[in-house]
């Protein structure tokens, strides 16, 4: 095998199967948009050179598709061990074999479109529904699903979705552009995180060229804005903001706005744009159910067509708990590591791929932790979560540290008692079932506990 590693033609043949290979991993429209663009510079000492055209695709590849290029080009060659992906001149060093399909023009990103390239992966389709995030899917769903002229058009304005990192916003987002643009491309939809807005209108306004800026939201028909938390304590960008938000709201365009929590929870953000963001609907992505996680480890294991063992998804449901991108991780992970060392994967296997994902993972939330963050969140003393006090304002909080306890910790109703200045463990009972009955009655109560839980388990 040495010897063939310096000759060019082996070497593109090989990437003409690893180029194969992810065509059909990865689909036609993934494929056309990021892969076809790539372009081999060469081998040398185990190192594949690739270029791309532009610095964004190079980011684009190396976040979303490198390892899986590594996994490939290592099958192909086994002393390939890393993959370099760099900005460069299209042109390969040497000649493509010719059964591969005629290059095509090079579909440069056009930098005009102030619209975020779009994830081939995150579509409806793709997007396994669960308890935790069946609203967030049925309002992203109608919005996709409006039409235009329609008197559904804009059936809440804005659509505002909210929850942790990883939990699916993004996707459902790139999904309702997705769908809009197969099935009615006449209504234009524009999607960008905060961060690019917040960019462009920065260069506008450098420019002086604001009027240009505004210009491009004026037709659009759905607007999206991904992660505006980054815009907060920017203010004359929140104030850009704003108007067009205003603007476009007056229009009857469709906002969707996502975000890491409620708006009313928006720190840095200005008390009128926080009452404005929640005006339409508010739909919060719950953190994940161990339901949820083995459906979507088995959607995603089924797409990848790789054979793991149901006992191994439970596993993994079981014990990767944080968020839907861990585990998406993990299943690469275990599948990279099939590749390469060509065994079936079993629970062992499996164990000792993810031993640092599931250490991560098993960090448990102690009562001390949950003591300290909610008397912070509280403002009250810490020294309050053991004293006998009775008043309501550290009474309460107290059951609800006590009923976090319960949730979040393997601890028993006697020993939560103890360490909440030696309680008996009917106060604890009472504590629990007090705070389960305000949850339902109480909405600041329940976000407060909301909050908390996430806190602590992010
Ligand atoms: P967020 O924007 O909320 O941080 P993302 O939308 O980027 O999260 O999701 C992280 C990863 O998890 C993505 O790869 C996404 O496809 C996947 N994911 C999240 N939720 C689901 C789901 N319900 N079904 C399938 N994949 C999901
Ligand atoms: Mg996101």
């Amino acid at each position: 095998m040495a010897e063939s590693l310096g000759r060019v033609d082996d070497v593109q043949s090989q990437w003409a199967r690893v180029r194969a290979r992810l065509r059909n991993e990865f689909g036609d429209a993934a494929y056309r948009s990021w892969l076809r663009n790539m372009t081999l510079q060469g081998v040398d000492a185990g190192r594949v050179r690739i270029a791309v055209p532009t610095r964004f695709l190079r980011d684009w590849v190396a976040a979303h598709y490198v390892d899986r290029i590594r996994a490939l080009w290592n099958n192909e060659n086994g002393h390939v061990a890393a993959v370099e992906i760099l900005v460069g001149p299209s042109s390969a060093p040497a000649a493509e074999p010719a059964e591969l399909p005629p290059r095509d023009t090079v579909e440069a990103v056009d930098e005009k479109d102030i619209s975020a390239p779009l994830d081939p992966r995150f579509t409806f389709e793709n997007f396994v529904v669960g308890k935790p995030n069946e609203l967030a899917h049925a309002a992203a769903r109608r919005v996709a699903e409006a039409q235009v002229g329609d008197a559904r058009t804009v059936p809440f304005n804005p659509l505002f979705l909210y929850g942790g990192v990883g939990l699916g916003k993004t996707h459902l987002m790139h999904a309702i552009a997705w769908h809009i643009r197969t099935h009615d491309p006449k209504r234009k939809v524009i999607y960008l995180s905060a961060e690019k807005f917040m960019y462009q209108f920065i260069r506008a306004l450098r420019f002086k060229d604001t009027m240009a800026f505004k210009e491009q939201f004026r037709s659009v028909d759905v607007l999206m804005i991904d992660d505006v938390h980054f815009i907060s304590g920017k203010d004359t960008t929140q104030e850009e903001f704003f108007h067009t938000f205003n603007a476009l709201v007056d229009q009857n365009r469709q906002i969707v706005i996502s975000a890491d929590k409620s708006p009313t929870d928006l720190e840095g953000m200005e008390e009128r744009m926080r009452s404005r963001l929640g005006w339409g609907l508010v739909a919060d992505i719950h953190p994940t159910t161990y339901e949820l996680r083995l459906g979507i480890l088995q959607a995603k294991a089924e797409r990848s067509k790789l054979a793991v063992p149901p006992k191994v998804l439970e596993f993994l449901a079981h014990r990767i708990t944080s968020n839907v991108r861990e585990l998406e991780g993990a299943l690469t992970r275990i599948y990279a590591h099939t590749q390469l060392v060509g065994r079936e994967v079993t629970l062992e296997s499996s164990q000792e791929v993810l031993h640092d994902l599931l250490r991560a993972n098993d960090r448990r939330v102690t009562i001390d932790e949950i003591q300290k963050r909610v008397a912070e969140h509280y403002n009250i003393r810490l020294a309050d979560m053991h004293s006998a006090r009775r008043a309501r304002a550290v009474a309460r909080p107290r059951q609800v540290a006590m009923y976090l306890a319960k949730q979040l910790t393997p601890r028993s109703l006697p020993e939560i008692g103890r360490r909440f200045g030696g309680r008996d463990h009917t106060t604890v009972m009472h504590a629990i079932r007090k705070i389960e009955e305000l949850r339902a009655i109480d909405a600041q109560l329940n976000d407060d506990v909301e909050l908390l839980r996430r806190m602590l388990q992010g």
